[in-house]
């Protein structure tokens, strides 16, 4: 059958199902289009203040009385974080504004330029942006901050699926960073970790018992959600009570209009655009079927909250793990679990399954062991063994685990 004539053509849907005018004010010209409906300039920047406002967290619910309440915005200077940090200043920060509802405001950027060959250092346009304005602190900190070698680190050896321990020959944290994401078998495991280290950045400076908010929009919500359960984080689809996402119901279309007529300079995203990494796929099919579709990312972003995790209520489980390498909640025996569910080749079988020793995979969540092992679809020079440092938390909580597990044996000095 052929489709020329054109009756036989599908209708495409208008583009949007009233006039030409706000349906909002219904008086001034429409001058943008939010899913099917028609803005003007000022309704629409009433729009998104209503759903950030919305968002944002009673401060009871997080300060007791005699805390301050502090107010911690991760700020990547990207679209998302950008369209935030304005928000948050023109809500809190604004003339006239009777007591402040949050204060002190910090913004947190973590510098990524070591990570990639040939980006420049931004801090020093972050430095303008935030200092654009009133009553908000920048707090800056770098990807390599989070290897202080200063305490040796410890390194993981890749060539095995337990991850037994090695030692880290870096010098400098720069280095160290170099080589940890040199070691990782895949373009997805090295934007994993970059975003790893960065969460874990911000989520170590600032004050444990503020919420941190974070510029995902709705877009990019519902990118990481689908590339998240992909590499098998799952596990953690709801965040941790501290991290808040005012702008979850706020489409990235509308973040760069809003952008645009605010003036702000977000900052180009930083190193390749990764798309020969899960991240990159699963961003470039959710963008373009949400342009014909464009409740797409809404409906994965609503279908996602209602998923919740199993967390482990067994008395066998143990008490809850934390990863040693992400901090986020993880489930137990990660390597019990993928020999039921994965199909694996070993190098190396059996006996050695049953040795103990130091391995570290155990210790791991799923996504960040998978982030690990997994093989790159061409191999580099494959029998070079992948020594991996890792980030300076990692090694003290590994020391701590391994400590505990030795207690018993070891007699106290004074005996
Ligand atoms: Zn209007
Ligand atoms: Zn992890």
């Amino acid at each position: 059958m052929s489709c020329e004539k054109p009756e036989d053509v599908m209708p495409r849907k208008p583009r949007h199902d009233r006039g030409k005018t706000c349906h909002k004010c219904k008086t001034q010209p429409g001058q943008l289009i939010v899913r099917h409906f028609v803005y003007c300039k000022d309704c629409f920047f009433a729009h998104v203040h209503s759903k950030f406002r919305r968002q944002m967290p009673a401060r009871e619910a997080y300060c007791q009385p005699e805390q301050e309440p502090s107010l911690s915005v991760a700020f990547s200077g990207g679209l998302g974080a950008s369209v935030l940090l304005d928000l948050v200043a023109r809500t809190y920060r604004r003339e006239g504004a009777r007591k402040p509802v949050w204060s002190p405001i910090t913004a947190y950027y973590v510098e990524t330029c070591a990570a990639y060959d040939g980006v420049p250092d931004a801090v020093e346009h972050v430095k303008e942006v935030v200092n654009g304005y009133r009553g908000i602190e920048l707090v800056v900190l770098r990807l390599e901050d989070a290897f202080d070698t200063q305490t040796p680190l410890l390194a993981l050896s890749l060539a095995d699926e337990r991850l037994p321990l090695s030692s880290s020959s870096s010098a400098t944290p720069t280095d160290a960073l170099r080589a940890h994401l040199a070691a990782l078998p895949t373009p997805t495991a090295r934007l994993q970790a970059i975003s790893n280290l960065t969460y874990a950045l911000v989520l170590r400076a600032a004050p444990s018992h503020a919420p941190i908010l974070f510029g995902t929009h709705l877009t990019a919500l519902a990118v990481s959600l689908i590339s998240g359960v992909a590499h098998g984080a799952g596990y953690n689809l709801t965040p941790p009570a501290r991290i808040v996402r005012p702008l979850c119901e706020i489409s990235a279309k509308e973040c760069a209009a809003y952008a645009h007529w605010r003036a702000l300079r977000p900052l180009r995203s930083r190193g390749p655009p990764g798309m020969d990494s899960v991240l990159g796929i699963t961003r470039d099919f959710i963008v373009r079927l949400d342009r014909d579709f464009p409740s797409t990312v809404s409906a994965v972003a609503r279908t996602c909250a209602k998923v919740v995790p199993k967390r482990d209520s067994s008395s066998s489980a143990g008490a809850p793990l934390t990863c040693a390498l992400c901090e986020r909640p993880a489930q137990h025996g990660v390597l019990e679990w993928k020999t039921r569910t994965a199909i694996r080749s070993f190098s190396s079988d059996s006996e050695q399954d049953k040795t103990e020793g130091t391995a570290v995979a155990e210790e791991l969540c799923y996504a960040c062991h998978t982030m690990l092992t997994s093989r790159a679809r061409v191999r580099g020079p494959s029998d070079v063994e992948q020594v991996l440092p890792v980030p300076s938390w990692t090694s003290s909580t590994i020391r701590a685990r391994m400590r505990e597990s030795v207690k018993d044996f070891i007699l106290d000095d004074e005996d």
